[in-house]
């Protein structure tokens, strides 16, 4: 490792506050500076659409790291403040106006919520979720009995649609694809989610879209394709979102889907690297470039990084994993997802509404490609960590499975 200058981590949350405590912890000896546009400590999201808005978390419970870590590992934090260009041919950032020197620069800019291009989708009481304060305000919105519409039942509308619906709000969903998380799980296990919600009260307009929001000078209501028209108080747009690009893109590096880079975290500029949902990471085992939007992987990448500036790199060669959380049902995905390939279920997905237990492997040219489940964890993150290597579908020590689909 040699001292270059500062390391200078864009993006202080779950990526960047990783890779900014990981440097220190391999043994980085210069200055370490995390900036971040948001006026907060590094905090985790994925309890935004589950315990925090819900009520039951508090901020406290979603920082990367108590404040004192940061102080203990000598990591200035340049909070409320954004990096606005890049200069890779000088080693220099813009922040705040300031142009600051760096010896390697990590960027861990994230993704920004997509906002739905549809009439009325300016209206006050439309929201998305991507930040702390998204969630406050849609928390202070929100009440028993209050009309919601959400719009997309990803990963993230499908948490909400459930999180509402437990404090009591009077949820519809609505999504052009056939079932929630459609491009994340199996047909069945998708079907088993739409069972889930409508078994809790959670109105479904499944294979149906939005024509437009309606309203004087907040949202009145959502209106369908085919005319139907839902009233709502609340409207929730759960419709992926965009990776932060922008000064890389203007800086000249490498931009796909997202920060093009290896499987070290390196990006096409020199002692530039790049983790976390901003990223598009060349994926040794898949031989091509993917985009990772799940909180594991974020982690991972930032681990992967840091060790490449210290001087141990080692490729960061992973099948993703994450987990979803709605009502009582706990959901883990690992592997590759491909919602048109057969898969081979073992257990009982659901029935009358009811999540069962089961092991459900999607199956690619005679391998296991993606393996989803409830309540088999430990099996499921076992096969998730063997997926990189191949995993033939017929495994001996299983027995016979039913092919379902
Ligand atoms: C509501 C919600 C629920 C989720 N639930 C799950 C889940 O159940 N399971 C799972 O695996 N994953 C989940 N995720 C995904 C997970 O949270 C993300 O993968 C993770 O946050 C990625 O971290 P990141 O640091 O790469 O990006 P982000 O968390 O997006 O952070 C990027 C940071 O960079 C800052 N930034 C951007 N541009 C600049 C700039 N120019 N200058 C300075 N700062 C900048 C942003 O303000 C932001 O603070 C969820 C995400 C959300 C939003």
């Amino acid at each position: 490792m040699s001292a270059r200058g500062p390391a200078i981590v864009v993006g202080a949350s779950l990526a960047g506050a990783t890779a900014a405590l990981a440097l220190r912890r391999h043994g980085w000896s210069e200055p370490i500076l995390l900036v971040g546009e948001e006026d907060r400590l590094p905090y985790e999201r994925p309890q935004l659409s589950k315990g925090y808005l819900a009520g039951t978390r508090d901020p406290g419970h979603l920082l990367v790291a108590p404040e004192r870590r940061y102080a203990d590992g000598d990591i200035e934090l340049v909070l409320g403040q954004r990096v606005t260009e890049l200069h890779p041919g000088d080693h220099r950032v813009t922040v705040g106006g300031r142009r600051l020197p760096y010896g390697v620069l990590v960027l861990c800019t994230g993704a920004t919520a997509r906002r739905p291009a549809l009439p009325g989708a300016g209206l006050r009481g439309v929201h998305l979720l991507r930040t702390l304060a998204d969630a406050d305000r849609l928390r202070a919105e929100v009440a028993p009995g209050t009309p919601v519409v959400v719009v997309g039942m990803g990963l993230i509308g499908s948490e909400v649609a459930a999180t509402l619906n437990r404090i009591g709000a009077d949820v519809v969903a609505v999504d052009p694809l056939p079932a929630p998380l459609h491009r994340l799980v199996p047909a069945p296990v998708g079907e088993m989610l739409a069972d889930l919600h409508r078994g809790h009260g959670v109105r479904l307009r499944l294979g149906r879209s939005v024509r437009e929001i309606t309203g004087r000078d907040r949202v009145e209501a959502v209106v369908l394709e085919d005319g139907e028209r839902l009233p709502a108080r609340v409207v929730v747009a759960g419709l992926g979102a965009v990776p932060n690009t922008g000064p890389a893109a203007a800086a000249g590096l490498d931009v796909g889907a997202g920060i093009r880079t290896d499987a070290f975290g390196r990006t096409s500029a020199p002692d530039v690297y790049a983790a976390g949902d901003v990223t598009e990471q060349f994926v040794p085992h898949r031989g091509r470039h993917q985009r990772v939007e799940h909180w594991k992987h974020a982690i991972q990448q930032a681990g992967a990084v840091a060790a490449a500036i210290t001087g141990t790199p080692a490729p960061l060669d992973e099948s993703p994993w994450f987990w979803t959380d709605q009502y009582d049902v706990h959901l883990e995905v690992a592997g590759w997802p491909d919602a048109a390939a057969p898969v081979v279920v073992d257990g009982v997905v659901g029935a009358g509404g009811q999540a069962g237990e089961f092991l459900a492997r999607t199956v690619v040219d005679g391998r296991v490609q993606a393996v989803t489940g409830v309540g088999r964890g430990r099996e499921l993150r076992a096969l998730g960590r063997a997926l990189p290597g191949g995993v033939p579908h017929e495994d001996p020590l299983e027995g016979p499975l039913e092919e379902i689909a």
